[in-house]
């Protein structure tokens, strides 16, 4: 028998197909894992409806019960609440940064801020001097910036 514990950290595995390094857990996309008796029951919420990576992880999400032996399970995509920037994890922040990804801001950052565009920090050198080059960076969810203090171009997670 195993337990909602185990199976969120066999989920561990799944990660966003675009930052290979976070976790769907840790991007806030795994919001819930049930299990009565021997049928699993998981939630996910889409980063954005229409996001292409997440017919990807939800057939992450299946392959991976399937190889641990999990034959009764039901992957559930919930779309409200709606997914936002504050469900990524602090490791998942971090990890996007070590990654050369600049983190959203949450949405308390966005409201100190009244209105204005927050200003994004290079994960290179964490220069807020940098410069919006195209919305649309490596995907689709992502933006790309140009950093004016070490020049280099890095990439922004949006928020949706
Ligand atoms: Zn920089």
């Amino acid at each position: 028998m195993r337990t909602a514990e185990d199976i969120t950290a066999l989920l561990e595995q799944v990660k966003d197909p675009e930052i290979p390094v976070i976790s769907i857990r840790e991007l806030g996309v795994l919001r819930n894992v049930s299990v009565d008796e021997d049928r699993v029951e998981v939630t996910i919420t889409p980063t954005y409806s229409g996001c292409p990576a997440m017919d990807f992880m939800r057939l992450e999400v299946e392959r991976t019960l399937r190889e641990a032996g999990v034959e009764r399970f039901t992957v559930h995509q919930a779309l409200s609440p709606a997914w936002t920037t504050d469900w990524i994890s602090e490791e998942g922040r971090k990890k996007l940064l070590d990654f050369g990804i600049a983190p959203p801001p949450s949405s308390a950052d966005i409201r100190a801020l009244k209105g204005t565009a927050p200003a994004i920090a290079c994960p290179l050198c964490g220069s807020t001097d940098t410069t919006l080059v195209s919305h649309f960076g490596s995907t689709a969810c992502k933006a790309l910036y140009k950093c004016n203090a070490c020049k280099e171009p890095f990439d922004h997670f949006k928020c949706h």
